[in-house]
């Protein structure tokens, strides 16, 4: 096909995120046997929204947000994904961070198909009132696509419980009703999950405890690098000190800190709670940002944001496993020499499932409205990720490929089985 006959967001020179996501489907599809049929379906999202999101400012002016919502694919159930407020979103971005949606209901087997939103929009800017406004407006301008049983939407980079409740109360005083599974990460209050907040952190951190064991790597006593102190990051490093690693560098949007002998991370947390974040901390040495990938380590977390980890550092991380608490963190070019150099890659679709998967007892939980202990989440969630890790890694085994092209693997084949046995309409 001539180039100008594909759609724009297929053109071989996009690059980013999506570009990114495109060439693991193409590293997936040899393993498809006749389902390759039907890969094509998992280059073109479904459904893509974009919606002008205008709100008046306190200084009485009116400011227009781009927002977007896409469902990459509903083969497998629902939409299922977060919502992202960050300055730099843009459709593209969004269209892959949906697509890994699909890939990580579908690897760890949640009953979902995928999607993600996103508005172009730097919230630290914001006051209380207009972050408000413009959750609100963006939550009713989506709200033709989505509901508890279309697509869900969730916490993601800069957004949290008290954007979820926003996003429920809009979409149920517009509905008349009031409607919990509407989103997840919820307030406790509101039909929220205990352990939800600390889910995605908690499950990298059993997925690095995974990878470890089976790559030669102690955990305890082990050296941690986190990129990333927010949700994801802040939890998994608490949960690495707690288990006898030293966590010996963190870098965030302030700066990077490195202390060889470990950084205790509950005085690290008191610190970034009274400042903007890791910088200016005293019990560590401030590094430059590039410097960071250089660190001895044994472990390396990638938890902020994607195309991190690219061919011009790669070569220079000294970890032995890099487990990605991120969606993207590292591009095609990098993906392949760190495996070249035997590093063990954990996939984000792997690595940072644990997020969605107490997303989803959150749902079951509302839908039933019966609530569990957080120690029965806690389980479940170890048990599932552990399980998922293991069916992953024999998959790899079996046909000598990643951890990545492996989870793609188990996931495309569950999504396009459920697609050709439901067959085209009309
Ligand atoms: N934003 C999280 C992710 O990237 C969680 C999504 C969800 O819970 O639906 O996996």
């Amino acid at each position: 096909m001539a180039t100008h006959d594909l759609p724009s967001y297929l053109d071989p020179n996009h690059l980013g995120p999506w570009g990114t996501y495109l060439q693991q489907v193409d590293r997936v599809t040899p393993y498809l046997g006749p389902l390759a049929r039907w890969a094509e379906t998992l280059k073109r999202p479904k459904r893509t929204l974009i919606v002008d999101v205008p709100i008046e400012l306190d200084n009485g002016e009116i400011a227009h947000f781009e927002g977007y919502r896409v469902q990459h694919n509903t083969s497998r159930g629902p939409g299922k994904g977060g919502v992202r407020f960050h300055q730099d979103v843009t459709l593209a971005e969004v269209m892959a961070l949906s697509a890994w949606m699909s890939i990580k209901n579908a690897a760890i087997n949640l009953p979902y198909g995928g999607a993600k939103g996103g508005v172009r929009v730097d919230p630290r800017q914001l006051s209380r009132g207009e972050l408000e406004r413009i959750t609100r407006r963006y939550t009713s301008e989506i709200g033709i696509i989505i509901g508890p049983t279309k697509d869900i939407p969730a916490p993601d980079v800069n957004t949290n419980a008290q954007i979820m409740a926003w996003m429920m109360d809009t979409y149920s005083m517009n509905e008349g009703s009031t409607a919990t599974g509407v989103v997840t990460g919820k307030p406790i209050s509101l039909g929220g999950s205990l352990g939800r907040t600390e889910a995605t952190g908690r499950g990298v951190f059993v997925a690095a405890g995974e990878a470890a064991l089976r790559h030669g790597v102690n955990l305890r006593g082990s050296r941690v690098s986190i990129q990333g102190f927010g949700n994801v990051g802040s939890t998994a490093a608490r949960l690495f000190h707690e288990a006898g690693a030293k966590v010996v560098a963190v870098q965030d949007h302030t700066g990077s800190i490195h202390c060889d002998a470990g950084i205790d991370i509950h005085d690290l947390l008191s610190h970034t709670q009274s400042h903007d974040g890791v910088a200016g901390y005293g019990a560590a040495d401030a590094v430059d940002n590039a410097d960071f990938w250089r660190l001895d380590c044994d472990i390396l977390v990638p938890a902020a944001l994607e195309s991190q980890i690219t061919a011009a550092n790669a070569g220079d991380i000294k970890a032995r496993i890099v487990v990605e608490g991120a969606n993207g963190p590292t591009t095609p070019g990098a993906d392949d020499i760190l495996t070249e150099r035997g590093v063990l890659i954990v996939p984000d679709v792997l690595a940072n499932a644990g997020g969605v998967t107490v997303s989803y007892f959150e749902w079951v939980q509302d839908f039933s409205s019966f609530f569990w202990s957080e120690d029965e989440i806690n389980q479940r969630l170890e048990r599932i990720m552990r399980e998922a890790f293991a069916a992953v890694w024999q998959v790899a085994a079996d046909n000598k490929v990643s951890l990545r092209t492996a989870a793609f693997i188990v996931a495309c084949t569950r999504i396009l089985q459920a697609r050709e046995v439901r067959g085209l309409y009309p």
